[in-house]
C-alpha cells in the first residue's frame, strides 16, 4: 500500500496549491461513511460539498455509472444520447419550470450558461447587467466570479468582466438601487451555502419576482449547493412558491459525477441557438445516467420529505448547544443544510471533529457546516450530534452538555 506520507510528497510537489494542502487521504465511501488510508472511518458531514444527497456509492448510482460506462462513456453533442431528453424533461417537470435544459459540466459552467443566456436575451434591448447578492457564490470562472458578491475571491484577478451590480439579501430596496434600464437579469441563491446557511426570505423572493416582472428582468436562481432535495424541496425556490426564468444545478445533480445544468422557462427555452453556447463533455451518457439515477433514488427512498425530518431533528440536538455553550451562538438550517454559529473562527472546531471521526466543513469564517447526505439514519444524527457535544465541550474545556445515558 502506498502511505499516506507517500501520497502527500507527491501531492505537494505536482498539484498546485489552489487548496491548503488536506490532511486526509480517502480512498474509500459507503452510505454516510469514508474512510482513509489508514483504515480510519469517518462519518461524513461534508459529502464532497453537498454532492453526495443519496450518500457515497449508492448502490443504484454505481450500478447505472458501471453499465453506462461499459456502454458508452462519450460522443460529444454532434449526437443524441438515450438519456439526454430524459434527464431534461425531468429536470423541467420537477421545477415546474416547463422549459428546456442545457447540460454543462460544473456550478460555475452552469452560471456561466445563465449569464450568457441573459445578455442574449437582452441583447437587442441594450440589457445585459446582471445583478446578484453580497456575500453570494456563484463559482471560479471569470463571469461567475463577477457574479460572486465578495471581493475576496476576485482580488488579483482584475479587471473583473463588467456588468455586475451587487444588492443585499431580503433588502428589496438595495435591490431597487442598481436597476435600471440595463439590467438583464437578476441572480440569487434560494439559501447561500458558501456565504453561511442564508436563506432568501419568501418574502424577498416574492418581491425579486413581481419587480423582475414589472421592469421586464429575467429572475434566475443558483441552486448548485441548495438543489435536488436538500433543503427539503426538491429546489430551495420552491419554498416561496417563486418560480425563476430559469436556474443552475451541478453539486449533487450527478451524485458526484460531473454535471450541472440550466433548466429554463418557455420564455427562455430557445433563446440560445445552434452555435450560440456548447460544452464538449454537457449532457454525456455517462454524465446523464448517473444524474437519472440520483434523481430515481431520491424519489424512490423519499429524500426530500426525509431532508425535512432529518434536519429538523439535527437542528433540534444542535439547539441544544446553544444554550449550553459560551462560544455557540445559532443554529441556522433548511432541511439538511445546516450551520452551526460561532463566536470565532470555526476551522478549530472541525478539525477536531475531523479527528474524531465527523467530516465538517467551516464556511463565512465563523459557521461550522453540515450536508449529510438526506438518507441519513437517525441513529447517525445521533452519534454526530454526540460527537460535537464532545469537541464543544473539549473547545471549552468543561464537560459534555447532554447528559450520558
Ligand atoms: C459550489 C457552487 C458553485 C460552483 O460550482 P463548481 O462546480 O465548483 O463550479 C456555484 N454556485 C454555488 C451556490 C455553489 O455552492
Amino acid at each position: 500500500m502506498t502511505t499516506s506520507a507517500d501520497i502527500k510528497t507527491k501531492y505537494q510537489s505536482y498539484v498546485i496549491p489552489t487548496y491548503a494542502t488536506p490532511n486526509l487521504v480517502l480512498v474509500k465511501g459507503k452510505g454516510s461513511r469514508v474512510w482513509d488510508n489508514d483504515g480510519k472511518v469517518y462519518m461524513d458531514f461534508v459529502g464532497g460539498i453537498a454532492c453526495q444527497n443519496v450518500g457515497h456509492c449508492h448502490p443504484k448510482v454505481t450500478e447505472a455509472i458501471q453499465n453506462q460506462a461499459a456502454k458508452l462513456v462519450h460522443v460529444s453533442n454532434l449526437y443524441m444520447n438515450e438519456h439526454h431528453g430524459v434527464l431534461a424533461e425531468k429536470l423541467s417537470t420537477l421545477s415546474g419550470l416547463g422549459g428546456k435544459c442545457f447540460f454543462c459540466n460544473c456550478g460555475a459552467t452552469a452560471n456561466e450558461a445563465l449569464i450568457k443566456l441573459a445578455r442574449l436575451w437582452g441583447s437587442d434591448e441594450g440589457k445585459y447587467e446582471i445583478i446578484s447578492m453580497k456575500n453570494s457564490f456563484h463559482g471560479r470562472t471569470l463571469a461567475a466570479l463577477a457574479a460572486t458578491g465578495q471581493t475576496k475571491y476576485q482580488d488579483g484577478f482584475e479587471p473583473i468582466p463588467e456588468g455586475f451590480l451587487y444588492a443585499d439579501l431580503n433588502d428589496l430596496a438595495s435591490v431597487k438601487k442598481v436597476v435600471s434600464g440595463r439590467t438583464a437579469a437578476i441572480l440569487v441563491e434560494a439559501v447561500q451555502g458558501e456565504g453561511g446557511i442564508l436563506k432568501a426570505s419568501d418574502e424577498f423572493m416574492k418581491e425579486l419576482r413581481a419587480l423582475c416582472d414589472e421592469k421586464n428582468i429575467l429572475l434566475f436562481c443558483d441552486e448548485v449547493q441548495c438543489g435536488m432535495g436538500r433543503t427539503g424541496h426538491w429546489f430551495g425556490f420552491q419554498a416561496s412558491g417563486v418560480k425563476p426564468d430559469a436556474f443552475s444545478l451541478a453539486k449533487s445533480l450527478g451524485s458526484g459525477y460531473p454535471i450541472g445544468a440550466i433548466v429554463t422557462n418557455q420564455k427562455l427555452a430557445d433563446i440560445f441557438q445552434p452555435g450560440k453556447h456548447a460544452s464538449t463533455f454537457g449532457g454525456s451518457p455517462l454524465a446523464c445516467a448517473a444524474a437519472l439515477a440520483t434523481i430515481h433514488v431520491i424519489e424512490d427512498e423519499k429524500l426530500v420529505a426525509r431532508a425535512t425530518e432529518a434536519g429538523r431533528i439535527f437542528a433540534e440536538g444542535l439547539l441544544e448547544f446553544v444554550g449550553a455553550y459560551e462560544h455557540v451562538k445559532e443554529v441556522r438550517q433548511q432541511g439538511l443544510m445546516i450551520g452551526l454559529v460561532l463566536d470565532q473562527p470555526a476551522k478549530g472546531l472541525c478539525q477536531t471533529l475531523a479527528e474524531m471521526g465527523l467530516l465538517s466543513i467551516p464556511t463565512a469564517e465563523n459557521i461550522v457546516r453540515f450536508l449529510p447526505p438526506l438518507n441519513i439514519k437517525d441513529s447517525d444524527i445521533n452519534e454526530a450530534l454526540d460527537i460535537i457535544d464532545d469537541a464543544l465541550a473539549d473547545m471549552h474545556g468543561v464537560e459534555r452538555a447532554a447528559d450520558e445515558e
